[in-house]
């Protein structure tokens, strides 16, 4: 009996690193000369090509959470198109891990969900069509990936305190039904409660396929932990650690409540719930969305792995 030569796994791999590293190379220098553009660009593809679908990572079988056996990660970012490496458990959610735009594990994790929504494919935003037809708007998106998709799309950030305005918990009739997506990346724990409110809107935002690429905070606990449920009119009194959020609900009493969390900054940052995943997927259902899915599978090209089951990517339609 004959057995084919086969190369083995490792073999593989290093062999798959070994091309991708030297189009990189070559792309890298390409891309200082300016009369080779259009080369650079196919190369650009093909790069992509190579890695789509391919698993690049020396080891990316499970192991213990920090340990070596989570192995190195090369990877280029969908954001900026830097080829990076990383070792694997170094990659965190909130951890800049783009040697080229700074790019987090969310913020990668927010352009894949929104290139598979979109187009059924895994594309950096260098790789996405031009697409005036295509509308979307972002609440307060990071400026790394918001000014590029707005190269490609008719993408539009929005914000609570500026031009142009958003308030998802209050959302003009003429928008109903115009958007194809609707990014919302690590918004919601700051909203006002009711947040089923914000979930409604959000839905009515949306076309009838249109998408909601969704990130918050959660936790495996049994229930969303709401905050401050009856907060109606309320202000943020003293300084640091003495800090309270005293609060005049709507039948006119008065709470004060101690130790508010903050998230990344003072003031309007205030943190009003910790989601659970069970609490957030009912408020889902419950505001409309009868196609949800948390985007927990790993996309290794892009530098997206989540060795941890919370808080993860969620595409949720209509
Ligand atoms: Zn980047």
């Amino acid at each position: 009996m004959i057995a084919l030569a086969a190369q083995s796994r490792p073999q593989q791999v290093r062999a798959a690193i070994a091309r991708f590293e030297m189009l990189d190379r070559l792309m890298r220098r390409l891309e200082h000369a300016d009369a080779f553009t259009s080369v650079s660009d196919r190369l650009r593809v093909l790069r992509g090509r190579l890695i789509k679908g391919r698993r690049i990572p020396l080891s990316a079988s499970a192991g213990s959470v920090g340990g070596d056996q989570f192995g190195i990660l090369a990877y280029a970012c969908n954001i900026c198109g830097t080829a990076n490496k990383r070792r694997m458990a170094l990659l965190q959610r909130e951890e800049p891990s783009c040697d080229g735009c700074g790019s987090t594990l969310r913020n990668r994790g927010v352009i894949h969900a929104l290139s598979t929504s979109l187009f059924d494919d895994n594309l950096m935003i260098s790789e996405f069509p031009h697409r005036a037809d295509i509308v979307g708007w972002g609440m307060t998106d990071w400026d790394g990936y918001a000014s590029r998709l707005a190269q490609r799309l008719s993408y539009t950030n929005t914000y609570y305190h500026k031009e142009p305005f958003l308030d998802i918990t209050s959302v003009s009739d003429s928008n109903m039904a115009t958007l194809d997506f609707l990014i919302s990346s690590d918004v919601l724990e700051h909203v006002g409660p009711p947040v089923i409110r914000a979930l409604e809107n959000s839905r009515k935002l949306l076309k009838p396929d249109g998408a909601l690429i969704l990130t918050v905070p959660y936790g495996l606990q049994a229930e969303t932990i709401e905050h401050y449920p009856n907060l109606h009119d309320f202000a943020i009194v003293g300084e640091g650690e003495g800090r309270r959020v005293v609060n005049i609900t709507a039948d006119g009493t008065q709470e004060i409540h101690s130790s508010p969390v903050f998230h990344g900054g003072e003031g309007s940052t205030l943190e009003m719930r910790v989601f659970s995943e069970t609490g957030l997927l009912a408020d889902l259902k419950t505001a409309g969305f009868s196609r949800v899915t948390i985007c927990a599978e790993p996309c290794f090209e892009h530098g997206i792995y989540w060795w941890y089951p919370w808080s993860l990517p969620i595409v949720a339609r209509p």
